[in-house]
């Protein structure tokens, strides 16, 4: 009887992992399981917000990827996992039972317990609520037009970490269209950023991150630093304005965009596993520590970084080694041999800030501009050619030789 792998989430992890099981020549059966019938660039989302990608470049369909001889897709939302029993539950469907599970269920908005955060501000974490915020954005241009209310034109992000200082790039790109639907000038749309710490991009030598928050700024984005924000209410954000004082200061805007960080998907934590927000330690092989069959990958797994005795730190390119590795330990696995310890030796991080700049380090080597755009698309081009292949690739015109 051929052994069962269950695999929960098609992102970067999941589908990587769904990739190496279905090179073997196993005698395997898989069952892949999404929410959603598509795969999407988590890394691009920041565009179809600021309304300067469409979702349909950034995504494509889960089928295309899936070898019908040798695995089963499951279009369902997963509620919780019973590792006892070797059994998945969905919502509005039978439960699953697996031989081998791998748990790949990615990241959600972290608020930090901060009242008023799911009320009154917009999630940027998937298609759904990344096309929220554009719409959010364009009915607010519109209602500028009818009121004459400089609020509608105004928009924060919360929190410049990687995440929103890439959405603070493509808001400046798209200001320009935001404009036209307003009938103003696009200087006239004002970018907010309200940060905690003062030190931005700590990843980064403060050259560096200097490099890239000063084109922003340049590009008009008015930066608060060494301001924790203490409440989102209607159309207002409460920040601590002085650390001395405990005083508290309000910045009042119609677009509020939650990206203060994530955590691993809540069913981990649900499903009895020892998580901390989300991301459990998994051993050196990537398993849960209680559970030889049951790996843990990609933004719900925290793995030690033996050299700084720090975890990793979660993105998509340690996402696709994580789900390679684990789709090789299984095969190790069903053929009774010992399973490896994972490695991970990073090929750089790269934010852009808009379409044609970004800054970022590629091994040991600091890169800006223009070029450093072009790496980041490259970066990301290859994990488009790894997950989807060179199909995909072609097909979303995402090979971009003119770049
Ligand atoms: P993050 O944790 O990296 O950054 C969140 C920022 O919000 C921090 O600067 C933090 O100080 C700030 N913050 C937290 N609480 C706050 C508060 N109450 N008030 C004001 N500011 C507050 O989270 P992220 O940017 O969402 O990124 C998540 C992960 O994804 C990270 O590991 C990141 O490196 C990764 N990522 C990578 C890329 C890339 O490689 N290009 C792009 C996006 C995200």
């Amino acid at each position: 009887m051929s052994k069962h792998v269950v695999i929960l989430g098609a992102g970067y992890a999941g589908l990587r992992a769904l990739h190496e099981l279905q090179r073997g020549n196993e005698e395997l059966r898989i069952t892949l399981v999404d929410q959603n019938e598509y795969h999407f660039e988590a890394t691009d989302i920041h565009e179809v917000a600021a309304g300067i990608q469409t979702s349909e470049r950034i995504t494509y369909p889960i089928k295309d990827v899936v070898k019908k001889e040798c695995t089963t897709f499951i279009q369902g939302t997963v509620e919780k996992i019973d590792s006892d029993k070797q059994l998945v539950f969905l919502k509005d469907h039978e439960a699953i039972s697996y031989d081998y599970l791998i748990v790949a269920l990615g990241y959600e908005s972290e608020s930090f317990g901060i009242p008023g955060v799911e009320e009154f501000s917009l999630k940027m974490v998937d298609i759904p609520t990344s096309e929220k915020v554009h719409q959010h954005l364009v009915a607010q241009m519109k209602a500028y037009k009818e009121t004459k209310d400089e609020n509608y034109l105004k928009i924060v992000v919360c929190g410049a970490g990687f995440t929103g200082i890439e959405l603070l790039g493509s808001l400046v790109e798209g200001k320009k269209k935001l404009a036209e639907i307003a009938d103003v000038a696009p200087e006239k749309i004002q970018l907010y950023c309200v940060e905690a710490v003062t030190r931005l991009l700590p990843m980064f030598s403060e050259k560096l991150g200097g490099y890239g928050i000063n084109h922003l700024k340049k590009w008009g984005v008015q930066f608060l630093v060494g301001k924790p924000i203490k409440e989102i209410k209607q159309d207002t954000v409460v920040y601590l304005d002085n650390q001395e004082t405990n005083a508290l200061a309000e910045l009042n805007a119609k677009t509020i965009i939650w990206t203060t960080g994530v955590s691993g998907s809540h069913v981990v934590g649900a499903s009895g596993f020892a998580a901390k927000r989300g991301r459990v330690m998994v051993q050196p092989d990537l398993t849960d520590p209680e559970h030889k069959n049951v790996y843990i990958i990609g933004d719900c797994s925290a793995v030690m970084d033996q050299e700084s005795q720090r975890p990793y730190p979660t993105t998509a390119q340690i996402s696709l080694k994580m789900g390679e590795h684990a789709g090789k330990n299984i095969k190790a696995q069903l053929k009774g041999q010992p399973t490896k310890a994972f490695t991970f030796k990073s090929l750089g991080s790269v934010a852009s800030i808009g379409n044609s700049h970004a800054f970022g380090e590629v091994g040991k080597v600091e890169v800006k501009g223009y070029p450093a755009s072009v790496i980041k698309k490259a970066i990301m081009d290859r994990s488009l050619f790894e997950t989807g292949g060179i199909k995909e690739m072609l097909a979303k015109g995402r090979f971009d030789f003119y770049h």
